[in-house]
């Protein structure tokens, strides 16, 4: 049975005392559903957050990673520093990082790398952006994305990667894929994927969803059969919303 998981994307958000803060909340809520749970603070921030989190079980992760071990790459984190610290999970392809930092296919295939090198659990995200949908197009680019960047890989591989579909146009935006419309994208996904690596593979790999997702439209997102959970922005940033989300199992 795949997993179900929620996690929550801080981006560049909560100084230290405002994620202990946050931190502090999260504990205090309560989980009645089965799915795991991650969140992603900033990277200042991840050594107290794992700290403060260690005997909880809500998973701290990054939110990114240089592809290098180590080197001269000013400003940047190696998957062996997350490691030496104590996460195993990193979130790679956010379309934040694709858009403003550049990042492409060919980069991410190496940080994939990277990071399966190291024993690293790897969040990928991947999604079309606005004209894409408008085109059509949205399905040839997501499966464009998600071929570069991991059709390189083993099927052992796919035990450790989790995809998260993020249309662009959802994110931040207050504008949600509709259920079917995630369902569609994500049931096509797993089509990609075992067309590639076959049915048994494909059907263990959890899809998020990720867009505008919130208390009021997570259940009935989370309700489709190949949406398996949800990457959280903005609504992860309030402990009860987030919840309420991790809830709506
Ligand atoms: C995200 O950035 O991954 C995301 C889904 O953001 P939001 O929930 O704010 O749309």
């Amino acid at each position: 049975m795949r997993k179900q998981i929620v996690a929550g994307n801080w981006k560049m958000n909560n100084d230290l005392a405002e994620t202990l803060a946050l931190l502090t909340d999260l504990q205090k809520q309560t989980q009645t559903s089965n799915a795991e749970v991650m969140v992603a603070p900033a990277f200042t921030n991840l050594y107290k957050a794992f700290e403060a989190l260690k005997d909880s079980n809500i998973e701290v992760i990054a939110q990114n990673m240089h592809y290098a071990e180590n080197g001269a790459y000013t400003g940047e984190i190696s998957a062996s520093m997350l490691k030496s610290i104590g996460i195993n999970t990193v979130i790679l392809g956010h379309s934040e990082r694709r858009e403003y930092f550049n990042e492409t296919d060919e980069s991410l295939a190496k940080k994939v790398d990277a990071a399966l090198e190291k024993g690293m659990r790897i969040i990928f995200c991947f999604g079309e952006e606005l004209a894409d949908r408008k085109s059509g197009n949205e399905g040839t680019v997501v499966e464009n994305q998600i071929k570069n960047a991991l059709f390189h890989l083993s099927a052992a591989a796919f035990q450790n990667i989790i995809l998260a579909y993020e249309p662009v146009w959802a994110i931040g935006t207050g504008e949600t894929a509709s259920p079917e419309q995630a369902q569609d994208m994500h049931a096509f996904i797993r089509k990609t994927l075992a067309n590639k690596y076959g049915a048994d593979i494909a059907e263990e790999v959890s899809i998020l969803y990720g867009g505008s997702c919130k208390p009021g439209n997570a259940q009935e997102i989370f309700s489709k059969p190949d949406v398996d959970g949800g990457l959280i922005g903005g609504a992860s940033l309030k402990a009860e919303d987030f919840y309420a989300i991790v809830n709506a199992f």
